[in-house]
């Protein structure tokens, strides 16, 4: 990258990185290298950012906590923002709670039962940050943050704010429509007075249920597949004979066949050959085009994969 851009970046933010790879940044550890990555401390200094990579032309991609995320091996050009800064947390009246993006979304999940607030119940276990679940609409069988989340505060790609409510968005199964380059800055929950024992209770039986059925000791990016309208992508995939399957260092789980697991080794393209072996065996059997939930981002080193059918 230029010099001149990376000492005004330096400037800008305080605290930024170079070619940092992002195997360390993402859940699945794998990863080539951004070319920045910048950490904002607050929304203002976002903004700046966010105006002189627009007067620059540079490309950027919003980073939460990297558990939905496959990164390819060649790397992420331009400003990777990692929006871990936008961190306030609070209740406010009328069982609200306000959270920024950047808050884990575990710890909203438990500051919301301290609170004795209940709604959220249903994210727990569910890893990220609250700016990437809502983004990605992220849920479970027992409720998903449609549900809950009353507006969201959004920065566009001008690096100007505003607040929208629940009835301008458009939530859908594992995403949430919003402009080019939007940036989810935080959120507000709407939920409901209840018995904190309750909750806990509800919070502790739905995390120890995810430790028996995903495979949480190796590095994994949650369900790859979206659940198509005939069933569960992971049933599916089980029924085609394909749990064990592997590709290099990646492999579909043996305990949960919509996980791919990386057994340390795996590089992107191990990872991004086994979702396309996946894919292409199912349609083959079942003839069910699976569609990818995970996001796939960055260059390729070398060509070789193909996502279809
Ligand atoms: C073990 C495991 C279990 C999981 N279980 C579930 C589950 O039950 N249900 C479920 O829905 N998901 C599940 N996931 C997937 C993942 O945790 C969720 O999708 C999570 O919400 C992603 O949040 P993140 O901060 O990690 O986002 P990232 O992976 O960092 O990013 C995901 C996408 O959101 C965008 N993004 C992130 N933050 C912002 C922001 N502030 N503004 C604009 N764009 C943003 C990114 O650019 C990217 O496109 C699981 C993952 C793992 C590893």
């Amino acid at each position: 990258m230029d010099e001149a851009i990376i000492s005004e970046l330096k400037a800008l933010v305080e605290n930024v990185e170079f070619d940092v790879p992002m195997k360390t940044k993402t859940s699945f550890r794998v990863g080539g290298p951004a070319d920045v990555l910048a950490m904002p401390k607050d929304a203002k200094e976002l903004g700046r950012l966010v105006r002189y990579i627009q007067e620059k032309g540079l490309p950027y991609f919003v980073l939460g906590r990297g558990t939905n995320l496959l990164v390819l091996d060649g790397g992420i050009k331009g400003v990777v923002i990692d929006i871990k800064g936008l961190n306030k947390l609070e209740v406010r009246d009328g069982g609200f709670i306000y959270s920024g993006a950047g808050v884990p979304l575990p710890k909203l999940v438990y500051f919301a039962m301290d609170n004795s607030l209940t709604g959220l119940e249903f994210a727990s276990g569910i890893p990220g940050s609250v700016g990437g679940a809502v983004v990605m609409n992220a849920g479970a069988a027992e409720g998903e943050m449609k549900d809950v989340v009353e507006s969201i505060t959004l920065m566009n790609e001008g690096g100007d704010v505003k607040e929208i409510m629940r009835d301008a968005l458009s939530f859908s199964y594992r995403d949430l429509s919003l402009p080019k380059g939007s940036i989810v800055l935080g959120a507000a929950f709407k939920l409901a007075v209840g018995e904190k024992e309750a909750i806990k209770e509800r919070v502790h039986s739905l995390i120890q249920a995810r430790k028996t059925k995903q495979p949480l000791d190796q590095p994994n990016a949650g369900c790859i597949f979206k659940n198509p309208p005939t069933g569960s992508a992971g049933r599916i995939i089980d029924e085609v004979g394909l749990k064990g399957l592997q590709f290099g260092g990646a492999k579909v789980s043996d305990l949960h066949a919509n996980f791919i697991v990386n057994n340390g080794s795996a590089t992107a393209k191990d990872i991004l050959s086994l979702v396309d072996d996946v894919m292409e065996k199912v349609y083959e059997k079942r003839g069910i085009a699976l569609e990818p939930e995970i996001k796939i981002v960055g260059e390729m080193e070398n060509k070789r994969v193909r996502i279809k059918p």
